[in-house]
């Protein structure tokens, strides 16, 4: 449990961190370190050099911008953050929530966010309302900025289309418009534990009340992060009836691709996708009406 010897580097600046990323090419950034130092440790991960971005100022905000029409979330913007914040709780209930489900309070005072993207892992609860939400990702390289759709980020399991000389330097996701809602729902073994299957869904409602957008992410569903794209789109234009939500919770079920471990059976777990959706669906609804949370 000890890990590999490594270098350490601590940066003051982001155009510092990314000097470092470019002259050692297999160096690792490290963040709130939940997902890298368990690895490390068990030497699944062997980085010569860590970059530290945790002394970098001003990279923990979470705020709207209107010019840009986004919710901007900085690289060091840990799940505490979004737990506590009022903005999340009344504007973007589905971070919340996914906030709320993470881990432990250990987990969530370090864990950031932007960490949980680049890491990739399809356990991870975040990239699931991410893709619910359409969200972007900033990354910053040598050359300058690059905003990739988070549709655009997944390639494999643990693998981003983030290059090894660029920093995840800040996450967005569109502002809330009239009439729209999300909710994030967890199934876990215990308290704490990651999910058996989690669901992100955001659904913005038209003005007769029918779907206007629909976004549907799954967790733990298959090798990366799943869209659920087919079930959103079956629900475009139609009301938020009950057929409506089985037909599109079977479609993000067919969407799911689940493995046997020691969380449940493929079986089971497609059939908890089915369930999850059909909730996450039901409390976004609620919540696009102005209902309760
Ligand atoms: C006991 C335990 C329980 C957990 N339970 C859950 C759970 O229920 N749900 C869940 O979703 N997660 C869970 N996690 C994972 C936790 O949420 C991690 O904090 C998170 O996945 C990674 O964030 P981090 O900031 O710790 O990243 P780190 O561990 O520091 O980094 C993870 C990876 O991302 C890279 N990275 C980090 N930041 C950046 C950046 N800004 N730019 C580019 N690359 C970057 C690192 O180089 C590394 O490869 C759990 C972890 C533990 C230890």
């Amino acid at each position: 449990m000890i890990p590999a010897a490594f270098k350490y580097a601590s940066p003051s600046t982001v155009q510092q961190a990314i000097e470092l990323l470019s002259k050692h090419r297999d160096a690792k950034v490290l963040a709130g370190g939940h997902s890298l130092l368990p690895l490390m440790k068990l030497r699944l991960a062997m980085p010569p050099v860590l970059v530290d971005i945790n002394r970098i100022p001003d990279l923990d905000y979470i705020r709207e911008d209107p010019q840009l029409n986004r919710l901007r979330i900085g690289a060091l913007a840990r799940h505490d953050d979004f737990e506590r914040s009022s903005l999340i709780e009344q504007r973007y209930p589905i971070l919340w929530d996914t906030a709320r489900g993470i881990g432990d309070p250990l987990v969530r005072n370090r864990g950031t966010m932007a960490g949980a993207v680049a890491h990739a892992d399809p356990a991870a609860d975040w990239p699931a309302s991410l893709l619910a939400l359409n969200a972007e990702v900033v990354a910053t390289g040598p050359t300058g900025e690059r905003v990739i759709p988070i549709t655009e980020l997944y390639v494999a399991i643990l693998t981003t289309t983030l290059r090894a000389d660029e920093l995840l330097t800040e996450i967005r996701v569109p502002l809330p418009t009239e009439r729209s809602g999300g909710a994030y729902e967890k199934l876990e073994r215990k308290v704490g534990d990651y999910a058996v299957i989690g669901v992100g869904a955001q659904l913005t409602l038209d003005a007769s009340g029918n779907v206007a957008s629909a976004g549907i992410g799954l967790c733990n569903a298959g090798s990366m992060s799943i869209k659920a794209t087919q079930a959103e789109n079956f629900l475009i234009g139609k009301p938020v009836a009950p057929d409506n939500v089985n037909q599109a919770a079977q479609l993000a079920m067919e969407a799911s691709d689940p493995i046997e471990d020691d969380r449940g059976p493929v079986d089971y777990k497609r059939a908890m996708v089915r369930e999850m959706t059909r909730r996450a669906l039901r409390r976004a609804l609620e919540r696009a009406r102005g209902g309760a949370a």
